[in-house]
């Protein structure tokens, strides 16, 4: 992760332990991934065992960590920090 951003300067590290609350973003994400996994996994094999869905479950938690981790830090930071429009690049 940068220390600033490339644009504007903003720092991305305004403090020691900044992102101990994207934490509880990260918990809220995967929570809703576990219930999505677990609700597919109830229609597509609707035998599954608890073996199955621990598996499927650490699976998914494999495959998302890196995207939730980033995600979960993007979210906290824009929760606190405001973007004027000037700051972000021109899509035209
Ligand atoms: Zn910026």
């Amino acid at each position: 992760m940068n220390k600033n951003c490339s644009n504007c300067g903003q720092s991305f590290e305004p403090e020691p332990g900044y992102y101990f609350g994207a934490m509880f973003i990260s918990y809220g994400i995967n929570t809703a991934l576990f219930i999505a996994a677990w609700v597919a996994l109830s229609v597509i094999y609707p035998d599954y065992s608890l073996k199955l869905l621990l598996a499927l479950l650490g699976l998914t938690v494999l495959i998302f960590l890196p995207f939730i981790y980033r995600v979960s830090r993007s979210i906290w930071i824009s929760i606190f920090v405001r973007y004027k429009d000037e700051d972000l690049p021109s899509s035209a």
